[in-house]
């Protein structure tokens, strides 16, 4: 479960639909808790139950193009497979089966990936709807699963996000300075990536609650939070958008990854 739930850090590069915290939420509660923890224990109860709706759903796109009665009149001989499903050894030729399995390849990695690609665009642009409340708390604590000097070396290479990154934030000196800043933020970041390293930074152009660059500050700033999957501290205002789309970003999440198993699979 690490890897799928890691923080995913504020310095990565968050792709479509990038791994990061999760914490699914019941839509219907009219009363959320978004308090850290609870959202911790939600992510724990509901991630097996969306992993199996997203497998579920994928499965009923796939017998939607399977083709009926497909053994019907086959001339092939010695063919004993039972379990006709998208992973079955069909004969490479001949087989109305095997031809299928290569559809099925071919509409997970085409039609069906930009289809969710559009849904993710839909949940990132519903974002807008929120504003920023000025707590400031992403400028004083901010994680990482790099290091700073990785993170350079990432930003050389001409990775944007890192280094966007390192023309503002600075590493903490130690985990105590970090832990102080925000306590309860920093346990839940220690205990979602488990055995996992996470290193911790702080940006020296925020005086008091204000940014003193805001006008020239980075995409990374602008663009905060970059991840409906990951774990937000509690005071953000944002966390109301995570909290109305998690459910659906997790999905989506479970399903590129299902697709990812299926492209293993089959090519
Ligand atoms: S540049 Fe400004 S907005 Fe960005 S982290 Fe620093 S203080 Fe915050
Ligand atoms: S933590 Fe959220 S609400 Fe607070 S300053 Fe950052 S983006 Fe704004």
């Amino acid at each position: 479960m690490s890897n799928f739930f890691s923080t995913g850090a504020n310095a990565n590069n968050d792709g479509f639909p990038n791994s990061g915290s999760l914490f699914p939420h019941d839509e219907n509660n009219k009363k959320q808790d978004n308090s850290l923890d609870s959202q911790y224990k939600d992510l724990q109860l509901n991630y097996e139950q969306i992993f199996i709706e997203a497998a579920e759903s994928i499965r009923r796109e796939l017998e939607n193009l399977k083709p009926e009665n497909a053994c019907e009149n086959c001339t092939i001989k010695n063919c004993d497979i039972q379990k006709k499903d998208a992973f079955a050894p069909y004969p490479a030729s001949g087989c109305k089966l095997r031809d299928w399995q290569m559809q099925v390849l071919a509409f997970l990695t085409g039609d069906y990936r930009q289809k969710l690609k559009a849904e993710y665009k839909l949940i990132m642009d519903k974002k807008n709807e929120y504003e920023c409340n000025m707590c400031a708390d992403c400028c004083k604590l901010a994680v990482s699963e790099y290091s700073y000097d990785q993170l350079k070396q990432r930003a050389s290479r001409g990775d944007k996000f890192s280094a966007d990154f390192v023309s503002v934030f600075v590493p903490y000196e130690t985990e105590e300075e970090a832990k102080a800043v925000n306590p309860e933020y920093f346990e839940l970041l220690n205990k979602l990536v488990e055995d996992s390293k996470i290193y911790y930074y702080h940006c020296p152009k925020l005086e008091g609650n204000l940014c003193t660059i805001y006008e020239s500050r980075p995409d990374i700033c602008k663009e905060y939070p970059h991840n409906p999957l990951k774990l937000l501290p509690s005071r953000c205002s944002f966390n109301e958008w995570k909290n109305s789309v998690s459910h659906h970003a997790m999905l989506l999440k479970a399903k590129v990854d299902i697709i990812g198993f299926y492209k293993q699979k089959l090519s």
